[in-house]
């Protein structure tokens, strides 16, 4: 039988799960989509000025930069950003989607940023395929070890993540889909459009398949009415 606080606790997550659901579409969220795919176009316009064009490493070190900057803006429009976990969890989502790059270096087995950029074929973390796998081992694994519900967020951190990395190198390169094969270049405005409205898919995937309720419970329900 339920106690009032039992029901009170309830109806608290209920209101909370409606409030993350119009929150992904919220004046907020959108607007903060909008500027995040203003910060697409404005970083890849720096991005082509000679001084940081010319020089490899400087080229490479923004180039990086900006995936984790995607990656963290992306984050942050799906949790919002109320309070200081919230700060480190988007933090965490903007080196996920940096680090991916790391493969270049260990696939060519070397520092040489020469020898990683000139690979004779694409790392395995730029594999496409490579998302869904790791998501789904991510979540058995939480559910085989029984890790407490405050990591849920953890697969969808990682997809949004790499996705965004993904996406915005397929402008250059198409993307990866092993051992299916490569598509043609992903269009300059469909990755902006990518980029810019992921977050609100997965908010609402995430809200369907119940994360975003584990979420708020594990992390404290915020009720300030
Ligand atoms: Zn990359």
């Amino acid at each position: 039988m339920f106690t009032s606080k039992q029901s009170t606790i309830t109806m608290a997550t209920e209101t909370e799960n409606a409030r993350a659901l119009l929150k992904t579409f919220s004046t907020a969220s959108v607007i903060s989509s909008i500027g995040l795919g203003i910060f697409c176009f404005l970083s890849d316009q720096c991005l082509q000025f000679s001084l940081i064009q010319n020089n490899y490493w400087l080229r490479a070190l923004s180039d990086n930069a900006v995936h984790g900057v995607i990656g963290l803006w992306s984050w942050a429009i799906v949790i919002g950003l109320r309070k200081k976990s919230d700060c480190y969890e988007v933090i965490l989502a903007g080196l996920l989607s940096s680090i991916i790059d790391v493969d270049h270096f260990l696939a060519a087995g070397s520092l040489s940023l020469q020898a990683a950029l000139h690979l004779p074929q694409r790392p395995a973390l730029h594999c496409s395929t490579v998302i869904p796998v790791v998501a789904f081992s991510m979540k058995l694994a939480m559910w085989i070890l029984r890790l407490k519900d405050s990591w849920c967020f953890l697969p969808w951190m990682v997809t949004i993540s790499w996705v965004s990395h993904h996406v915005r190198d397929g402008v250059r390169h198409g993307l990866w889909f092993c051992p299916f094969g490569n598509t043609a270049p992903v269009p300059y405005w469909t990755y902006i459009a990518i980029t810019a409205s992921f977050p609100h898919l997965c908010s609402v995937l995430m809200y369907v398949t119940g994360t975003r309720e584990t979420m708020s419970m594990s992390h404290g329900i915020a009720i300030d009415v």
